[in-house]
């Protein structure tokens, strides 16, 4: 396990590296940092404490009532509160229940939010660090069922990774495959992208579904920050329209997307 210091150095590197993919989208570097810090502590802390509760065969869910039971959550409820200087009204396991019933809005819940990423997050790493790397055709994330808009090009193929527990899931090898739909025909799958192929958006036309793709394997970040960094991709989403969508009985409209369009291509 590397330090939280160490991780935390390539996390902000990762950030003042390629935060200008955002092309204007902003993002609060500060709160960014301090967040990910505390994530940091509470991952590490995991690990170091409760390596035998954070084994890769569990599913969150029974992780998490674990953790309850050991006191692990409200201590670290505690301290992201404390950290974050937030009060917390009621208790731990109230905050916590009104959180997995989606109630983020009030303070507690953003505190409650903070601890279950941590955990998710650790269960994620400790199942791609044992080799535990599903393969399945979805966007839905088969660790902590978060959608994913994120995919991502690697020497073994296309996965998705999860916005919210980072773990990442091969969706195909070869070729791209829309992961809500299963299509992997070239002709029907248009990506935007600039000219140097570092972001893109894929548009799936059986189903209509878009996601972006991170093409660049030079771009090296912490997981956690490529659904953060993919972003820059909503830029070629005005390239995008309805009549590219095949529908029920349409006109096939191929011809309207351009493998490699976008922005920068056409200026
Ligand atoms: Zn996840
Ligand atoms: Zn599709």
């Amino acid at each position: 396990m590397i330090e939280v210091r160490e991780r935390m150095e390539e996390f902000k590197d990762a950030l003042r590296k390629y935060t200008h993919l955002l092309k204007g989208g902003k993002i609060d570097l500060e709160k960014t940092i301090k967040i990910e810090e505390l994530e940091l502590k509470l991952i590490d802390d995991l690990i170091s404490n409760k390596s035998v509760i954070c084994e890769s065969k569990r599913d969150l869910q029974s992780l998490i009532e674990a953790l309850l039971d050991s006191g692990w959550i409200e201590e670290a409820m505690r301290r992201a509160s404390h950290e974050l200087n937030v009060e917390i009204d009621s208790s731990p396991r109230e905050a916590l229940e009104a959180f997995l019933t989606g109630n983020v809005e009030k303070p507690a819940g953003k505190v409650a939010l903070l601890v279950v990423q941590s955990i998710a997050r650790c269960l994620a790493e400790s199942k791609l660090e044992s080799g535990e790397i599903v393969e399945e055709v979805t966007p839905l994330c088969p660790v902590c069922g978060a959608e994913s808009r994120t995919m991502v090009l690697e020497r073994e193929g296309y996965y998705m990774v999860c916005p919210f527990c980072s773990y990442k899931w091969l969706v195909s090898r070869d070729k791209i495959r829309c992961p809500y739909c299963g299509n992997d025909n070239p002709i029907s799958l248009g990506v935007f992208s600039d000219r140097a192929r570092r972001l893109g958006l894929v548009v799936c036309q059986e189903c209509g579904a878009t996601w972006r793709l991170v093409i660049d394997k030079s771009i090296k970040a912490p997981r956690i920050l490529l659904p953060v960094i993919s972003l820059g991709a909503e830029a070629y989403r005005k390239f995008i329209h309805n009549d590219m969508v095949r529908k029920p009985g349409g006109q096939h409209t191929t011809d309207a997307i351009v493998e490699g369009g976008g922005e920068d291509a056409q200026g």
